[in-house]
């Protein structure tokens, strides 16, 4: 059989992932129809940091224009200890280094220009269709069912729909994500209102800023496009909660804000004067769940597969997930344009679920030594020193933040193209 690109691929969520993967394969003349379960006037809390690789992706669909004077650009931040001290500066984005700054900017924000993209570029996108099912897979195509009952079929069904997939059910059924025991409290609160101190031999007080106090460590990032607005919080071992638990929970702002304050008196002033300037109603709790490493994120048939959080959700701490979602559906879109006699579907999907999984994998060591930094003073004192620290040489996530993610799946389809 000679093998072609999808005709028509169905993607399962409107999320970052799946909005981004639409606009790529429209790039490529690729139809999609996108479902998404929740109504268009849905509205999603928080801000996101976009690290120079997703705002790679972001250029090449046209979203970082239309977002950059939305968010706030910065390159580096700075850790220190509990007197203060700065003890190293981490690049998360370096224009001469990584090609790009980095972008600290509200989710709602990202989602509405990429809504904006996706209407400008007429692929549809069916709201309140909760995917439940693949009902048959062929070589040929797929016939899926939503919950009210109605199929449709696709010559693909790519899985967008994030930690709690249900079409990752079809391909790795029973894997459900885990809790890591670690709760994040946040809230956003005024530059204006936090006493920074004076540090001697320091020209100003560098933000974003993580404060390695004896409770943990404490982070303040600017996120309004004029820095006033911090995004501020801690990380604690909290005990995993049931669906209505977590709903309760993040509804108690009282009770959250309690959390954040535990060890109060155990913090630098810095960090008190945050504490004592939360604007309650601002506060907001994010337990952190992971996904088991899968076997894999393609169906047997290869006509089935699952990116961005549905595959691979990562633990929180590096700041990857929405970037790892952007590269998946960029490089996805690549390889399905390069299907072709002598690149064969399945092959292709094997070569970019490896591929893929390689810098995930990298991602997930990265996370785990930044969380060690994020631990008690009690307990980083038992880790050693390379478990706990990132040099503050420039340039050593290179191949993070600067590597051209496409020139690997490009130069495999010449290869297969030419032989
Ligand atoms: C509080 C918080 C802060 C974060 N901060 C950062 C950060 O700073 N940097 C970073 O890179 N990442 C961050 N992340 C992670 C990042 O948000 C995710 O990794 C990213 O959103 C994953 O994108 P996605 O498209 O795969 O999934 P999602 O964004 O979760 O989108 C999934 C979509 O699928 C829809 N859906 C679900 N099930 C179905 C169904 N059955 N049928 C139809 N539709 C369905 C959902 O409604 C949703 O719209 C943060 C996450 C949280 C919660």
């Amino acid at each position: 059989m000679v093998q072609t690109p999808p005709k028509h691929v169905a993607i399962i969520g409107a999320g970052l992932a799946g909005m981004c993967l639409a606009i790529e394969l429209n790039k490529r003349s690729i139809q999609s129809t996108i479902y998404e379960l929740r109504n268009p006037t849905h509205l999603t809390a928080g801000a996101l940091m976009l690290s120079p690789n997703a705002i790679r992706v972001m250029e090449d669909i046209g979203l970082y224009e239309r977002v950059k004077d939305k968010g706030y650009l910065f390159e580096s931040i700075a850790f220190k200890d509990a007197e203060e001290k700065t003890t190293g500066v981490y690049y998360l984005g370096h224009e001469k280094l990584y090609g790009y700054q980095c972008l600290r900017l509200h989710r709602q924000v990202l989602l509405e220009e990429l809504k904006a993209i996706i209407q400008e570029i007429n692929v549809p996108i069916v709201y309140g269709k909760k995917f439940s099912s693949i009902v048959s897979e062929t070589s040929e195509g797929v016939t899926f069912r939503f919950d009210d009952d109605t199929t449709a079929t696709a010559d693909m069904v790519i899985g967008a729909d994030g930690i709690y997939s249900t079409v990752r059910q079809y391909i790795a059924p029973g894997t459900t994500a885990n809790f890591s025991g670690l709760l994040a409290l946040t809230c956003a609160l005024q530059k204006k209102d936090v006493r920074f101190p004076r540090i001697e031999g320091e020209d100003g007080y560098h933000l974003p800023v993580a404060i390695n106090g004896k409770p943990g460590q404490f982070v303040m990032a600017p996120q309004s496009s004029d820095g006033e607005e911090l995004l501020a919080g801690t990380q604690i071992p909290y005990p995993e909660q049931d669906r209505a638990g977590w709903a309760r929970l993040a509804a108690d702002k009282d009770k959250l804000l309690s959390l954040m304050r535990k060890d109060y008196e155990r913090w630098p002033d810095t960090v008190k004067s945050a504490l004592d300037s939360v604007p309650k109603e601002t506060m907001f709790d994010w337990p952190f769940y992971t996904m088991p490493k899968l076997h894999s994120w393609i169906s047997t048939a290869g006509r089935v597969v699952i990116l961005g959080d549905a595959a691979h959700a990562v633990p929180p701490a590096a700041g990857q997930g929405a970037s790892q979602a952007f590269e998946d559906a960029y490089t996805l879109a690549i390889l399905l344009e390069g299907i072709s006699e002598k690149v064969g579907l399945q092959e292709a999907l094997s070569f970019w679920n490896s591929k893929r999984q390689e810098r995930v994998d990298g991602v997930v060591k990265l996370t785990l030594k930044i969380n060690n930094m994020r631990l008690p003073q009690e307990e980083r004192e038992k880790l050693a020193e390379e478990d706990i620290s990132l040099s503050d040489e420039r340039g050593q996530l290179a191949w993070l933040y600067g590597a051209n993610i496409g020139k690997d799946f490009l130069d495999w389809i010449e290869e297969k193209t030419q032989n």
